[in-house]
C-alpha cells in the first residue's frame, strides 16, 4: 500500500518499518535456507558474531528509512559503508495498511521527520542464529522521539519452527523453514501493542529471563537472589521482551552492560504500548536522545517487566553489590 503524504510522519514510519521488517524477515530465510551465513566475528575472537543475514537487512532498513524519511536520525547495529544508504537496488515502496489506518494518540500528530530517531538491531540473537536455535532471533526497529523510545517493531522470522519437535524429535528440516512467514509485532504508545496479545504471566510461580550467551557474576548473583522458580535463558533482547510480552516470563534481568539502545529500543515501545516497562538496573529511563552517547550502551543493564509491581520487586532483589559495580564500571 501507498502512503498518503497528509497521514502523520509517525504513522507513516512505523507502517513503513512493519514492512521493511517483514521485507527483513524474508531475506533471513532465504539466507538461511542458502547456507551462507558468511560469519565474522566483529570483537575480535570475543565471538560477537554478524553475518550477511545482519549486514543485508541493516541495509534493506537503512536504504528505505534514508531515502523515504531523509531528515530521520538512524542508529544502527551494523558499522557499514555510508554509500549504502544510496542503494537504490535496496528500495521498497511498502507501508502496512493496518498501522496506516490506527489511530494516533494526539502528541505524535504533528511530530517532524527531524524529531524521530529510528534505532536498528537488524537481527538480533545472532549468537543463538550461528547455533540454529532460529526461533530466538528478531528484526527490531525502534523510533524514539524526545529521547524515549516511543514506537516500535519486532518481527520473528522463524516464529514457529521447531514448534513440532516433540514429533520431529528437533530434527526440524530446512523444508520447514521454506514453509514459515514469521510474525511481526509493532507498538505505539498510547495506542497499543498489535501482532501480539499481550498478558501477564499467570503469578503462580516466579519466572524470568535472562542471557544464553552473555552471563557474567553481576547476572548470576542479581538471579540468584531473586529466588525465581524458573529462569529461561535464551537469546536476543526481542525474544526475551516477548518471553515477557506473551505471559511466559515475569521480568527480563539482565544486570551487565552489553545491551546497547538497537537491543532495547523496540522492546521498550512495545512494553510500554502495553503497560509495562523497561528500565536500566536501578529503575532509571533510558535515554534514547541521538548523540547523547558515543556508543549507547546500556550500561547500567536491562530490567523488563509487564506489571509495575513485579518492576519494583525486581529493583528491589537486585544485590547493593551488583548495583555498586555497575555505576563503578559505568563511570570509568
Ligand atoms: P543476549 O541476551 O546475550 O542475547 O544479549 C542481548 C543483546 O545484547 C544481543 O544483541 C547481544 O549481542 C547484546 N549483548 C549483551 N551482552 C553482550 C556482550 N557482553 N557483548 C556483546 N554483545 C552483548
Ligand atoms: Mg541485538
Ligand atoms: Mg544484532
Amino acid at each position: 500500500m501507498q502512503a498518503n503524504l497528509d497521514s502523520p510522519v509517525m504513522l507513516r514510519l512505523l507502517s513503513h518499518a512493519v514492512s521493511l521488517a517483514r521485507k527483513s524477515g524474508s531475506e533471513i530465510r532465504r539466507i538461511t535456507l542458502s547456507g551462507k551465513l558468511d560469519v565474522v566475528d566483529k570483537s575480535d575472537g570475543l565471538l560477537d558474531y554478524q553475518t550477511e543475514a545482519d549486514r543485508l537487512v541493516q541495509r534493506i532498513i537503512v536504504a528505505n528509512v534514508s531515502n523515504k524519511f531523509p531528515q530521520c536520525r538512524i542508529v544502527g547495529e551494523e558499522q557499514l559503508d555510508e554509500d549504502l544508504k544510496k542503494d537504490q537496488t535496496l528500495l521498497i515502496d511498502q507501508y502496512d495498511r493496518d498501522v496506516l489506518n490506527m489511530a494516533i494518540p494526539e502528541s505524535f500528530k504533528d511530530l517532524k521527520e527531524s524529531d524521530l530517531t529510528i534505532w536498528v538491531d537488524p537481527l538480533d540473537g545472532t549468537t543463538e542464529f550461528v547455533k540454529g536455535l532460529l526461533e530466538h532471533v528478531t528484526v527490531l526497529i525502534g523510533i524514539s522521539c524526545n529521547g524515549r523510545s516511543v514506537a516500535g517493531v519486532i518481527h520473528q522470522p522463524f516464529h514457529g519452527y521447531g514448534i513440532d519437535s516433540v514429533n520431529t524429535g528437533g530434527k526440524e528440516t530446512l523444508g520447514e523453514i521454506a514453509k514459515l512467514e514469521g510474525r511481526t509485532m509493532w507498538g505505539l504508545v498510547g495506542a497499543g501493542c498489535f501482532g501480539i496479545e499481550p498478558k501477564c504471566a499467570p503469578g503462580d510461580r516466579f519466572i524470568i529471563t535472562t542471557t544464553a550467551s552473555h552471563s557474567n557474576a553481576n547476572v548470576e548473583e542479581s538471579i540468584a537472589n531473586l529466588k525465581p522458580d524458573k529462569v529461561l535463558k535464551v537469546g536476543g533482547a526481542g525474544y526475551k521482551a516477548l518471553l515477557v510480552l506473551e505471559g511466559r516470563a515475569d521480568a527480563f534481568v539482565f544486570t551487565s552492560n552489553g545491551c546497547k539502545r538497537w537491543d532495547t529500543g523496540a522492546p521498550e515501545a512495545l512494553l510500554r504500548a502495553a503497560g509495562g516497562q523497561l528500565t536500566d538496573s536501578l529503575g532509571n529511563q533510558i535515554d534514547y536522545t541521538y548523540g547523547s552517547e558515543g556508543d549507547y550502551h546500556n550500561t547500567l543493564g536491562v530490567i523488563a517487566t509487564l506489571k509495575a509491581e513485579i518492576h519494583s520487586r525486581v529493583l528491589k532483589g537486585i544485590p547493593e553489590s551488583v548495583k555498586e559495580r555497575l555505576q563503578a564500571k559505568a563511570q570509568r
